[in-house]
């Protein structure tokens, strides 16, 4: 099986939230009991049985009109997955990485300390992990169950505007390229969130900040800043050049 990646058009994104319904359905999580707090984002924040969220961010569009931006938030399954490094280091078999479709997979048999999760989250530049009651992190998991029988993710099936698009890595690569040039013309700022350090590409049309604080990594390696140095200075310290 190829290197797949989710391909989001978020000019295409409706917010019907039909994406997070069919999440939560597929992996049996159970519904966030939630209050009105004068948003249409419903629940407030990812959770461990939220793994799909659709924020919603109203934003001052030309002469001061309203405009909403909405931003289907998932983990970007990344190329390389910081979140798996600094896991690796405390407890193994905790994060896995399948070779052959590229999802990074939270194992739901391992249970972590509470330090250590705090770690591994900070170490993901799109602040996706996160933990239950019981000690077991959780998040999307590319639908790998459905995908290994040859089906779509749930979210993808379900997006009735094809703002979602699912498939071999090189396919979506292409696609989102090509969108993102039909889209320029209108919009001059639209870019593409990292797509080389991530699996879950998406097409945005303005400051990625504007969609959502962790829309795009700190820089371009996809990894936070203490992780980057860390790996900077970790083969310096091997070879003694350090102290
Ligand atoms: S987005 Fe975060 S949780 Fe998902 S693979 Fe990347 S580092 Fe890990
Ligand atoms: S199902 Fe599609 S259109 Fe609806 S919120 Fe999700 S990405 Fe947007």
């Amino acid at each position: 099986m190829a290197d797949k990646s989710f391909f989001i058009d978020t000019t295409k994104c409706t917010a019907c939230r039909g994406c997070q319904i069919a999440c939560k359905q597929w992996n049996k999580n159970p519904g966030t009991k939630t209050i009105q707090r004068g948003t249409h984002q419903n629940p407030s924040d990812l959770s461990a049985s939220t793994f799909k969220l659709v924020r919603f961010s109203e934003v001052e569009g030309p002469e001061g009109a309203p405009l909403w931006y909405f931003f289907p938030d998932q983990c970007r399954h990344c190329i390389s997955p910081p979140c798996k490094e600094v896991a690796d280091g405390k407890v193994k078999g905790a994060i896995i990485h399948d070779e052959a479709t590229g999802a990074v997979l939270f194992n739901p048999k391992v249970k972590i300390k509470p330090e250590d999760f705090k770690e591994i989250r900070e170490a993901c530049p799109y602040d996706i992990p996160r933990i239950s009651s019981a000690g077991v992190m959780a998040k999307c998991t590319m639908c790998i169950d459905r995908i290994k029988e040859g089906l779509l993710p749930a979210c993808v099936k379900t997006c009735p505007t094809g703002a979602m698009s699912f498939g071999d890595r090189k396919e979506m690569l292409e696609k989102a390229n090509k969108r993102l040039e039909e889209v320029k013309k209108k919009y001059k700022e639209a870019m593409l969130a990292n797509p080389d350090d991530v699996r879950t590409i998406y097409l945005l049309v303005d400051d990625p900040k504007k969609y959502h604080k962790f829309a795009v990594a700190e820089n371009t390696f996809g990894m936070t800043r203490k992780l980057a140095l860390k790996r900077i200075f970790k083969p310096l310290k091997e070879l003694s050049l350090i102290g």
